[in-house]
């Protein structure tokens, strides 16, 4: 694992490597990503070393969403999406590359070609119950 010397998303912070910065506060920094999958394609990234969404303190939350929220509605108005995906990968099964936390904004045109959430499969008789209650019960 990447400790915060070697971090890349800590080197942008730190500005020892330059970044396409859209937005910064005393907590967060909004860089545009280097591989959008649409123009304007940012992320929020706390400027403290966390590596996924199980450790965010509540201050760490309210700080990335704050800006998050900012961020997203600049986009919608700035680049004149027709919407907004908010996608968080927390750790390597679901994507996460770079382990420090991030949150990808990523605006939508009509008919841009983007693959959209496919249908899930549904839920059989009572595993909706068993799940909510493996899940509630860590709440
Ligand atoms: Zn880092």
């Amino acid at each position: 694992m990447e400790n915060n010397t070697d971090c890349l998303f800590c080197k942008i912070i730190r500005k020892e490597i330059p970044a396409n910065i859209v937005y910064e506060d005393n907590s967060t920094i909004a860089i545009l990503d280097i591989h959008p999958v649409n123009i304007g394609h940012t992320l929020v990234i706390p400027k403290k070393h966390i590596e996924n969404i199980y450790i965010f303190d509540e201050q760490d939350t309210q700080n990335v969403f704050t800006a998050v929220q900012k961020v997203s509605k600049a986009i919608k108005s700035g680049i004149s999406a027709d919407g907004i995906n908010l996608i968080m990968n927390n750790e390597r099964p679901s994507g996460q590359l770079v382990f420090h936390a991030h949150v990808h904004v990523i605006p939508r045109h009509n008919g841009d070609g983007l693959a959209q959430w496919k249908e899930g499969r549904g839920y059989k008789e009572g595993e909706a119950e068993e799940v909510v209650g493996k899940i509630s019960s860590q709440l």
